[in-house]
């Protein structure tokens, strides 16, 4: 026992009742929570610990004789207060060899017991809220998609007749917000249900290749359009079949890829598909998507895969999105049975992967390993590296001609976005203009700054002005 005043301060104010007694029994020293339970007060210095325990310790002369083990486990014994009631404890004592003392330290096992009742009632109060709350968000959800839905669907209708160029414009914003809204919506469907413990997988067959093939599909509008290059490659491995659920694959594809398209001004995207283990008719695959885009701070990292994060405010105000994709990957990846990590520099890119567990028939996999073979899909060996193609980091050198070549197609589509009044993505081409202009002398650093704050105000005559300057000072 700690004699200095902090260890005796402690002591004096533990929840558990702290007894020291001598050879004799004779208590010597009892806390504050021993005085109040035992109901002695400060009396209870000068008792015996045979009026405390009377059925374990008896007075035998001028000792005490018991069967309890000092130093041992945990014991149940029965406490008697003053007034000769009684209520069960768990006990530990110890023997003190150096000076002939007893330490004893109790806990009110009711009170235990009670508390634990107590803690059980409040989590079942909390698991019932956060289950109430996660209906609440499903049935929400799933009300809005139906209005959502239903403007979309007139939407299309009005879009198949009209004919007039401005209000045909005006009618693909609206499909496309809709798409945005309906693709959050989903988002937090799958958020509240996997949070609530209510997400069941659906495996069933499906042709591997086919799937990515459409997931290519998905995003090929976005990588012509961002004029970057991109790469699939499967290894042979690969069985032509699996079970899984496809479904849920394609959503952590189509996340993982929109990522690295939104974050990659210049360079390339490559997705690798791979086949690490077997086990009877399990086999793990393994996914990688690289970009060679804005790259995440190795401190950032970490905040990816929790809900609502994203890496900072001024990148969700450019971006968009909701910081819920990345946990949904996670908490889908981890229902698979697999791990997803990133492995990112800023400025340099970024590569995520993830693995998972699918089943396979026998002759499955041996036909797809046989048909695997006359594809045409190839298997790169080595991981690519970050930015390792000299093209790329030629782009993003300033004055090079692949440079000249991205800055004069981001500068098209950054007009052309001025021209639609599509602001939000106005600030991403602008982005990456900035990205493709460090370096560069001071007087185009200074017109792109006017350039930036122009295209910030949505001021169309100030940005067509700085347009016009850039591009004067570029060709010159
Ligand atoms: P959101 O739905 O908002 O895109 P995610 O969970 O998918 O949310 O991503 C969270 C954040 O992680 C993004 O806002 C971005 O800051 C960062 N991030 C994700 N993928 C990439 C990437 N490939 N390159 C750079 N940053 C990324």
């Amino acid at each position: 026992m700690e004699r200095d005043d902090g260890g005796l301060f402690l002591v004096n104010d533990a929840l558990e009742m702290i007894l020291i007694f001598d050879r004799m029994g004779k208590i010597s020293y009892a806390n504050t929570a021993a005085e109040t339970k035992l109901e002695y007060g400060s009396e209870l210095c000068g008792k015996n610990i045979c009026d405390i325990f009377p059925n374990d310790f008896r007075k035998d002369g001028e000792s005490f004789e018991t069967n309890y083990r000092f130093g041992g486990e945990i014991q149940n014994l029965m406490a008697y207060r003053k007034n000769l009631t009684c209520f069960p404890v768990e006990v530990k004592m110890d023997s003190r060899t150096d000076n002939g003392t007893y330490v004893c330290m109790a806990n009110d096992a009711l009170e235990k017991e009670h508390l634990g009742r107590e803690i059980a009632q409040v989590k079942k109060e909390a698991q019932q809220a956060l289950k109430v709350k996660s209906e609440f968000v499903a049935n929400v959800t799933h009300e809005l998609r139906t209005p959502v839905n239903g403007v979309l669907g007139n939407v299309r209708e009005l879009l198949d007749v009209e004919t007039d160029g401005q209000k045909m414009k005006t009618l693909r914003t609206i499909e496309r917000c809709c798409g945005d809204m309906n693709k959050i919506i989903n988002n937090i469907l799958d958020f509240s249900k996997l949070e609530a413990g209510k997400f069941a997988l659906e495996p069933r067959k499906f042709h591997v290749r086919d799937m990515l093939d459409y997931v290519k599909a998905n995003h090929m509008g976005k990588i012509t359009e961002k004029g970057l290059e991109f790469f699939m490659t499967v290894s042979p491995q690969v069985p032509e079949y699996i079970i899984g659920d496809e479904l849920r694959i394609v959503q952590i594809l189509n996340n993982l890829l929109s990522n690295a398209l939104k974050f990659t001004a210049v360079g390339k995207v490559t997705v690798e598909v791979l086949k690490t283990a077997q086990v009877n008719d399990r086999i793990e695959l393994f996914f990688i998507v690289i970009d060679s885009g804005i790259g995440i701070d190795k401190a950032d990292q970490d905040k990816l895969f929790q809900s609502f994060s994203q890496v900072d405010a001024s990148i969700s105000r450019k971006y968009g999105g909701t910081g819920l994709g990345l946990n949904i990957c996670k908490q889908l990846v981890e229902l698979m049975g697999g791990r997803i990590e990133v492995d990112s520099e800023k400025g340099r890119g970024s590569i995520f992967s993830f693995s998972i567990w699918v089943s396979v028939t026998e002759e499955e996999a041996k036909a797809s390993s046989e048909t695997d073979a006359v594809r045409t899909y190839s298997f790169v060996g080595d991981r690519a590296e970050l930015s390792s193609d000299a093209q790329e980091e030629d782009a993003k050198k300033y004055g090079t001609p692949k440079n000249q070549e991205a800055l004069s197609k981001n500068l098209s589509k950054l007009i052309l976005c001025v021209e639609m009044e599509n602001w939000e993505k106005a600030e991403m081409f602008m982005d990456m203009i900035r990205q493709l202009t460090q370096g560069a002398p001071r007087e185009v650093g200074r017109v792109i700054l006017k350039l930036k704050m122009a295209v910030q105000k949505e001021n169309y005559e100030k940005v067509t002005a700085g347009f016009e300057e850039l591009k004067t000072l570029l060709q010159g």
